[in-house]
Formats: C-alpha cells, structure tokens, sequence
C-alpha cells in the first residue's frame, strides 16, 4: 500500500486508517493509501519546522536550489505518461489532458527553477558613510499547501515549485480523492536529492489533515486552491496566527461574443472554454454573454455541437470529454441544473446523465451531459454560483450604439462576487482592448479562451482570491522582504544621559 511522507520517511496514518480511490470514469480500483487523522498532521508539520529550523534547505545557495527543481523537470520529462496515467486513473480525465499537463508542469518547475536566484535584494543608498544598508529576500518558513482534485499535480506544483524556490520546507495536503501523483512527487523530490522533512505529504479529508496546519503556529504560510467557501474557512482559520496566506478560489467567468467576432472561431471556443474536462476547470468559460443579433446562429451551433460530445473514460480513442469527480458532485451540478430550470432557464442541450441502455460503457462512471441554459439573466442563482461542472448558461445583450453595446456587456460580465477569469471576442481591436481594460477579472483572453504560461500571473479579483500564483509575483508569495540596516560605526545615543 501507498504511504505517507514525513520527515524523509514512507509511513502508514498512525491510526491505521485507509481510503481506496477508485476511477471516476468506470469505479476501477486504483489504489488504496493511509487515511490520516490530525496526528499524522502535526507530525507533518513538526517534521517540516524541524527542517526549516535546523535543516540545510533554506541557506541552500540559490543555483543549488534551482539545480535540483530542473532535476525533478527532467525525471517529470522522462516518466510523463506514466504520471499523467496516475493523473487519469484518479480524475477520470482523458491521457491526452493529463499528458497536456504533464508538459506545463515541466515549464512549471523549470520557471520557479530561473527564478530561484533572481532578485537577490539591493543596496539602499541612505547618504550615511557609516552604515550599510540593504534589502534582501528570505524564505517564509513552513507552508502549508493545500490542492484540489481539478488539475492535481499541476495546482500542487503551482505552489511546490516556488515554495521550494525560495527555500521553505511545506506539508502538502492533497485532495483527498486524487492523491497518486503527490506520492509520485515525494519519492521524484527525494530522488532528485531534496534534504530530509522539507517535502511532507498528508492525505485524508479537508477537515481531519487540512485543519491542523491553517491553526499551527508552527506554520507560517498557507497556500490554498479551492473552493471559496472552504477559502474564506481557511482564511478565518489563519488569522489567529496571523498566517500569510495565497488563495486561489473558484471562477464564475464571462465569455464574451460580440456580433463582430469571427463567429466560427468564437464558437468553438466557447465550447472548448466551458466543456473541456467537463466543465471541472476554475477558469471555465461557464458564463456565455453574447451580443443579441447573433445570438441565435451562436447558440444554435453550440447546442448543436454540444448534443455530439462524446464521453468516455481516460484510455477511450473517441471520448472528447470525460466524467465528473464524484457521485457527489455529479448529484450537485443535477440539483444546479434544476434549480436553473425552475427559474426559467431554457434547455437547449443535455440537463441529464447519459442513457445507460445507449451508451451501458458509461454506466458506472460519474457523467453527465454538456449542458446549455439559454434565457439567463444575472440575477439568476445559476448564473451567479459555480457549478464546476459541463453546463452553460448564456445572457444577451444589446446596444443602440457602439458605447452602449460594450457598456451592456462589460456590466453582464462584471456582475458576478468572483474575478478569475474571462474573455472578449471581437475583430474591432479598439473594441477588444477597451472591454478587456474594463474586465475585472484577472486574466482575460482576447479573441481566445484558455491558454495560460507559468510566466504570466495567475490569480483571481474579488473574491477569486489573494494573491498571484504565477509569473514574478509567484515567487514573491514564498518570499519575506528584509531590510538590513548595517551601522558599521557604533556610538552611544546619549539620549538619555
Ligand atoms: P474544496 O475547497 O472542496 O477542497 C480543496 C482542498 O481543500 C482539498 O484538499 C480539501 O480536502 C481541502 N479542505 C477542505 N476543507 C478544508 C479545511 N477546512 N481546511 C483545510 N483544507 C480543507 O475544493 P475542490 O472541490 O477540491 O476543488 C474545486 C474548487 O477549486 C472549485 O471551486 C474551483 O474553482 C477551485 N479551483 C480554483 C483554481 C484557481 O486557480 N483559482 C484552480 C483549481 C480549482
């Protein structure tokens, strides 16, 4: 049976617990791992505390540290299928996603591996012969890091890579029901020469493992993607030790189609935007805002195209898109879809699971079909909550003129609580950039839907979250600021003689 690491060490939970994780796609055995209880969290956390206090890791010079990150790159590189297979057996997303994956979290470790000595501080000219003076960075301590099931080794290395980077030690809590490429993780990290207790994995529920850490005084910072309800627990449960802490929650994000955009490409976009892996993806294009005059040939198509998704497991050559996580959660994006056609949503594609007699392959997995709700309005509850799963929802909008059609749009488009993420389709490239400079949402895809590099920051508006995942400012996240302030000539004040 899979373990757990602590201190450099595989272990089982102290208490003995165990969970099997089973594939989404079809209720396969994958693997059976220790379920851990609080125990086994504070001993995680002790074990990387006692890494940061005595361990060689955070004076390990810069270019050392990012030696070892591009170490961990290569062996990724040289076991990338079997990863992103690991990777598909516990989501139930299709190889080819993993594999796609599996590509940027190679970019992902070599990016924070340039960064790892960059910036190294600066002198600060205070005009005083006797004193130097200087500015300088330092690692923050222990992290604690706490990942989702959407896009797991990927949102994981989003934060081990920095963390790392700068030279802290972390305690990674997984989700519980995607936890194998983590375990791939430890033993690549400690392969690859990573000292003993910097690296620290927990596995089991939210509320067992992922509690302990966010109160500990023993942890100085808590990254988090997820789910916003379980962002704003995080949060409170941080303040009392006063924590950094980076948030990455959830998306509710606009898709905007204006009548002059190349409508082919703008379609299959937002097709792409809200169906790929279902649906289960933060910067979903979940929200179609699309200008009335074209709004029937647009959602005509998609509806019709949405109607030939195939669905299957990770290994199907025809499957397009793949199921959902959990029974739980296909039962909720149900009650989501309900409840928006009790408010007047109009069905134009999907809103049930699969017929078993059909499609019997899919029977014991967790699908269900790409779903379009025409007839939306913002103050519905379905255009307002993330479903996190495959279902449109599509408003309209109009204009008597130029202005009063992107000031339509742009109010659609910003009236929601969350910022992630969003996108303007337009061949006005006047029009484009206006819309976009008025989008508060923090990344927008122009005339494009997706598309993402670990050297650009990530991170969400309102209550998307705190702070920026990606790019310069990933780093800065990991990072304390000092200022050094050398008197190399000593005297009495004499102040109070
Ligand atoms: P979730 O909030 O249910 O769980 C996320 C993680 O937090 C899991 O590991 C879970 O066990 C843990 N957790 C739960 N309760 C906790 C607690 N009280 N203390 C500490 N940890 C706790 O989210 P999910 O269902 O796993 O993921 C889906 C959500 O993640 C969606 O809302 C999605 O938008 C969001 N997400 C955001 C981004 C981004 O970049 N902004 C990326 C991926 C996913």
């Amino acid at each position: 049976m899979a373990g757990i690491f602590v201190g450099g060490q595989w272990r089982q939970a102290a208490q003995g617990g165990t969970r099997t994780i089973r594939c989404p796609a079809d209720g396969t055995e994958v693997v059976t791992v220790p379920e851990c209880t609080e125990q086994d969290a504070q001993a995680a956390v002790a074990a990387a505390r006692r890494a940061f206090d005595t361990g060689p890791w955070p004076s390990t010079p810069a270019p050392e540290r990012a030696a070892l990150l591009r170490r961990l790159a290569d062996t990724l590189a040289a076991e990338a299928d079997e990863v992103a297979r690991l990777e598909s057996l516990d989501t139930g997303k299709r190889m080819v996603e993993s594999q796609t994956d599996m590509a940027d979290i190679e970019a992902v470790f070599r990016h924070f591996a340039d960064l790892a000595g960059a910036d190294a501080g600066r002198v600060v000219d205070t005009g005083m012969p006797s004193v130097a003076s200087r500015v300088v960075h330092e690692p923050v301590g222990v992290c604690a890091l706490i990942t989702p099931w959407n896009f797991p080794l990927l949102q994981t290395s989003w934060k081990v890579a920095p963390a790392l980077a700068a030279g802290n030690t972390f305690v990674l809590k997984p989700s519980e029901l995607t936890p194998s490429t983590s375990i791939w993780l430890m033993q690549a990290l400690a392969d690859v020469g990573l000292p003993d207790g910097v690296a620290n994995l927990v596995l089991g529920t939210g509320a067992s493992v992922g509690a302990p850490p966010t109160t500990s005084p023993d942890v100085d910072l808590v990254s988090f993607t997820g789910g916003l309800s379980t962002g704003k627990r995080i949060m409170a449960a941080a303040a009392d030790t006063v924590k950094r802490v980076a948030l990455e929650l959830g998306g509710k994000n606009p898709n905007v189609i204006f009548a002059d955009a190349d409508l082919d490409a703008a379609i299959d976009n937002a097709l792409t935007a809200i169906f790929l892996d279902s649906g289960q993806v933060c910067s979903a294009g979940a929200r179609l805002i699309v200008e009335e005059s074209v709004h029937d040939q647009v959602v005509d198509q998609i509806a019709k195209v949405a109607d030939g998704i195939r669905l299957g497991g990770p290994f199907s050559d025809t499957a397009q898109t793949g199921p959902l996580i959990s029974e739980g959660h296909r039962d909720k994006v149900e009650a989501y879809v309900a409840a928006a056609l009790e408010e007047g949503a109009v069905l134009r594609a999907g809103g049930t699971r699969p017929d078993d007699t059909e499609h019997p392959e899919l029977a014991d997995g967790f699908y269900y079909l790409p779903t379009v709700l025409d007839g939306c309005e913002t103050g519905m509850q379905c255009v307002q909550e993330e479903s996190f799963g495959p279902v449109l929802t599509v408003e309209t909008f109009s204009g008597a003129d130029r202005d009063k059609a992107e000031d339509a749009a742009v109010a659609l488009a910003n009236d929601t609580i969350y910022g992630l993420a969003g996108a303007v389709w337009t061949e006005n490239a006047g029009r484009a950039e206006r819309v976009a400079a008025r989008l508060r949402h923090g990344t927008i895809w122009i005339n494009d839907y997706h598309p993402y590099v670990p050297q650009a920051e990530w991170g969400g508006f309102k209550q998307s979250g705190i702070g920026r995942e990606l790019g310069l400012a990933g780093l800065a996240e990991y990072r304390e600021t000092k200022h050094v302030w050398h008197n190399t000539r000593p005297v009495r004040t004499g102040w109070f003689d």
